[in-house]
């Protein structure tokens, strides 16, 4: 197979190996004239908070960060003291993903990890991990993080999601959420971003841009605004505020007022939907999680997986035993589905039974 082919197709990884979405592009392209005001303080960013806080219909606080990881230390870090912990699922980015990042910016806060199936928070659990212990040995919880959709591409439902803010609430615990793929979610679920956030009793978002089609970029969304307080230096301190913040803001202004946040990650989902309608035809494969976003978990067996790899596909296999992620995102299209589909039945064939 010829190289560039193999980089320029068959990318099932992740939906950051794709590009920027026209968008996205022509918005940080429009905001390319000439001199502005540095570290936010310019109409793009203005317009941006604007758009964001007409999407969630309130009065929100808003931050513009790099990446996801920032994004959800940093978040998470305003919700704590040092010696507070965070609950979270065992799977969550949070803990598996980040390097430490959030004990890092917290100066120490624990995460405690907690199951669930298919990557959600079992809230009796996180009930125990917070009742077990009151004494004053114990690392104090404080918040509970969940994501939405969660790292196996699983959705919590409005009425799921009102159960955790409720107990969170009832656990006198702050709730964030890790919604790198929040665009996605939403799109699934089809209902107004606050029924998905305020209206649940979320105190802050991290909303991902990265993943919906932007070049960089993840808004802090605090509908707690209390929790805010400050959060400007702790960007600042972390290395996280854009001097040039109208690159960072504009790709906002592009995908809220064109509506490509919503259409893009539709696009991503019904792909995944494509995808795991395909695969459950072929003998020998299982779907490991309902499929709700723009990701499908399948256990595959490795000689098949061997020979996708062998003829140039990307996907990761970080999930239980001989399980594979496929991602699909706003640059997935149709054909790339079926050749995949195409090559894996293939694949099965030449392996056999
Ligand atoms: C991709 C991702 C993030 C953000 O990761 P970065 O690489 O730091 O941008 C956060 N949470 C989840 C669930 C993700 O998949």
């Amino acid at each position: 197979m010829h190289k560039d082919e193999t980089v320029h197709h068959y990318q099932f990884a992740s939906d950051n190996y794709a590009g920027i979405c026209p968008e996205a592009l022509e918005a940080m392209a429009a905001a390319n004239t000439g001199f502005a005001c540095s570290y936010g303080d310019d109409p793009w960013t203005a317009r941006a908070c604007t758009l964001l806080r007409d999407f969630f219909e309130t009065d929100c606080e808003v931050f513009f960060v790099f990446n996801g990881t920032a994004a959800n230390s940093l978040a998470l870090a305003s919700l704590c003291n040092s010696y507070h912990s965070i609950v979270c699922h065992e799977t969550s980015h949070v803990e598996t993903d980040e390097c430490g990042a959030v004990e890092f910016f917290s100066n120490g806060t624990k995460v405690l990890l907690v199951p669930g199936d298919n990557g959600k928070v079992d809230l009796d659990a996180v009930e125990h991990t917070v009742r077990r212990r009151t004494d004053i040995h114990y690392p104090k919880p404080k918040a509970l993080s969940i994501a939405q959709a969660t790292e196996v591409g699983t959705l919590y439902s409005v009425d799921e999601l009102k159960e955790v803010g409720a107990r969170a609430k009832h656990l006198s615990l702050k709730l964030h959420v890790d919604g790198a793929r929040f665009a996605n979610a939403v799109a699934a679920l089809g209902v107004p971003p606050k029924e998905l956030t305020w209206k649940a009793g979320v105190d802050v978002l991290c909303f991902g841009g990265t993943k919906n089609g932007m070049a960089v970029g993840e808004a802090v969304i605090f509908f707690n605004r209390e929790l805010a307080t400050e959060f400007d230096y702790r960007c600042k301190q972390a290395g996280q505020l854009a001097s040039k913040m109208r690159f960072l803001a504009a790709p906002w202004i592009g995908m809220l007022e064109s509506g490509a946040w919503l259409t893009r990650a539709a696009h991503a989902n019904d792909c995944a939907a494509r995808l795991e309608a395909g695969l459950r035809q072929v003998n020998g494969v299982r779907i490991m999680f309902p499929r709700q976003a723009n990701s499908v978990f399948a256990e595959i067996p490795p000689p098949i997986l061997a020979g996708l790899r062998d003829r140039g596909w990307h996907f990761y296999t970080f999930i239980g035993s001989g399980g594979a992620r496929f991602m699909c995102s706003w640059e997935t299209s149709e054909s790339d589905v079926d050749a995949l589909l195409t090559a894996v039945r293939e694949v099965a064939a030449t392996v056999g039974p």
